[in-house]
């Protein structure tokens, strides 16, 4: 296993929204990595999104310093937060309940698990290879998944922002796809709000790793490329670089 460095960079704009629903967070240790983009009505999606980065890393700690494993710890992080949030947004009216999305990475003995509820996404950007880690949870992404709508009819779907697993859902029995990797020497991993993933494509992803070898650097370009290609969003990024020691 190669010895690796991480540096991270990071960005949230607020964008033309009145206030920003996204939050993000990177632990001091550089382990853990986490987007989550809130909804609901007057500020009830910023309290949510403040929640999961607050609730996930205090959870997620405890499981992994209870000696569980690295998957099991990060869907009882998520649920925990599910429930927490379900619980504050009791009070709300029926239908209008808060709730987030979060995309997650944790990286801990060499391997760095993934996961997500909602549609935030995870790249994973190594040499020209562009890959999306995690599958959103749309309605329009469960129909391209039956076959029912290709994923090109999907990008222009009604259905594309309407969730069926976020945090917040009192239904969320599911447990987390989590998805673990081996991270390499120049790999980038990207974490982000679809403020900013509805706004760029493979190839701007592509050339990241050379173009802006400073994860600081890229992660403000990105931020900055989707609000000038008219991201009506609120904006975040987490870019984690793996260098070599
Ligand atoms: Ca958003």
């Amino acid at each position: 296993m190669a010895d690796l460095v991480v540096r991270v960079g990071s960005r949230s704009a607020q964008g033309v929204r009145p206030n920003n629903e996204d939050a993000y967070i990177v632990s001091p240790d550089s382990r853990l990595f986490l987007v989550a983009d809130g909804m609901g009505g007057q500020d009830r999606g910023e309290v949510a999104s403040h929640m999961a980065i607050d609730i996930i890393p205090r959870a997620l700690n405890d499981h992994l310093a209870a000696n569980e494993p690295a998957d099991y710890a990060v869907d009882k992080a998520l649920h925990e937060a599910n429930a927490a949030i379900c619980e504050a947004g009791k009070g709300q009216p029926e239908g209008r309940r808060m709730g987030t999305t979060a995309v997650m990475a944790l990286h801990v003995n060499g391997t760095v698990y993934v996961a997500n509820f909602g549609d935030s996404r995870a790249y994973l950007i190594r040499g020209e290879d562009v890959r999306q880690l995690t599958v959103d949870h749309s309605v329009a992404q469960a129909l391209v998944n039956c076959g029912a709508l290709s994923p090109e009819e999907a990008r222009y779907s009604p259905y594309q922002h309407v969730l069926h697993k976020f945090l917040g859902c009192i239904t969320l029995s599911d447990k987390a796809d989590v998805r673990p990797f081996t991270p390499m020497p120049g790999d980038r991993l990207l974490l982000a709000s679809d403020g900013l993933t509805n706004h760029v494509e493979d190839e701007d992803l592509r050339q990241g790793p050379r173009g802006y070898p400073d994860p600081s650097v890229w992660a403000h370009h990105l931020v900055d490329l989707a609000l000038a290609r008219g991201s009506r969003d609120n904006v975040t990024c987490v870019v984690v670089a793996f260098e070599p020691a």
